[in-house]
């Protein structure tokens, strides 16, 4: 019983394959047009898997894109399919935090692993990819380049949380000559606390899973971690975290039929 979960996101497309267990991944940028996207990583991931397209038996969409793919079966939102997938990956989960290239969310699962609540910021950049994208490109860093710079270093205080007025701010800071790694190690005390803003608005309780790209930054998970007051939880893969649920949602439901 294989499923497929297509999460089209606004910076990238991430397809997963499931039967049980994880067959197959891919991931593409999303570019200007979602359903070329969500087709792409979904015949990567076959093809990756070496699967014939007519094996699967459930595709499941979701992200922003999910209304654009035809070929979906059925239609989740990001915050069903991340609770679902970190509790698949970590069942004490009961808070999810998800950060991904234009919005930032944090969820409250239940003990079965159903979404209790969930608090998500999609009106503005601040405490998303996008924020830190721009601010490295200030810098002229790559992201891992951005997160080795503020290692150990002492944050400098970015007061601005408007991204435009926030890369103001990182331009006279270097005018100034304050160093990379402060302004790294700022741009990441930035982000946490708008986590913490959000998160302060759901019941935050351990564990806590940190899904989407930027958890893929060790030093900005460290850093938010640490204003949560928690360690959190990092996936392996945790960009996919949001299309392994959607697989695991359509898998369940195959399930229920049989
Ligand atoms: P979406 O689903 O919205 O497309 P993703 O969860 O796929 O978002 O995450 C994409 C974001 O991940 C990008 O905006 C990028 O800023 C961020 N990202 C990717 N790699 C890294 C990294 N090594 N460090 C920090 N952020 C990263």
């Amino acid at each position: 019983m294989l499923t497929a979960g297509i999460d089209i996101g606004s910076t990238a497309t991430k397809a997963v394959l499931f039967d049980g267990e994880v067959r197959g991944s891919a991931m593409v940028p999303t570019g200007w047009d979602p359903k070329e996207a969500g087709l792409a990583a979904y015949r990567q991931a076959l093809e990756a898997a070496g699967i014939a397209e007519g094996a699967v038996r459930c595709i499941v969409g979701t992200g922003y894109g999910r209304v654009s793919l035809p070929i979906f079966d059925r239609r989740v939102t990001e915050i069903t399919c991340h609770a679902r997938g970190a509790f698949h990956l970590f069942p004490g989960t009961r808070t999810v935090v998800d950060i991904g290239g234009q919005d930032s969310k944090v969820i409250a699962l239940d003990e079965s692993g159903a979404v209790a609540d969930f608090i998500m910021n999609d009106k503005c950049a601040a405490g998303t990819g996008r924020f830190l994208q721009v601010m490295a490109g200030v810098l002229d860093a790559s992201l891992d380049e951005l997160g080795a710079l503020a290692v150990g270093a002492d944050p400098v205080q970015i007061s601005s949380m408007c991204t435009v007025f926030a890369e103001s701010e990182i331009i006279g800071l270097l005018a100034r000559g304050v160093a990379k790694g402060r302004i790294a190690a700022g741009i990441f005390d930035a982000i946490a606390r708008r986590i913490q803003g959000l998160a302060g608005r759901v019941a935050l309780r351990e564990q806590v899973t940190f899904s989407g790209g930027v958890a893929l930054n060790p030093e900005i998970s460290r850093i938010i971690g640490a204003g949560l007051g928690v360690a959190l939880q990092l996936p392996r893969d945790p960009q996919l975290v949001g299309a392994l649920g959607a697989a695991l949602l359509g898998f369940e439901q195959l399930t229920r039929e049989v």
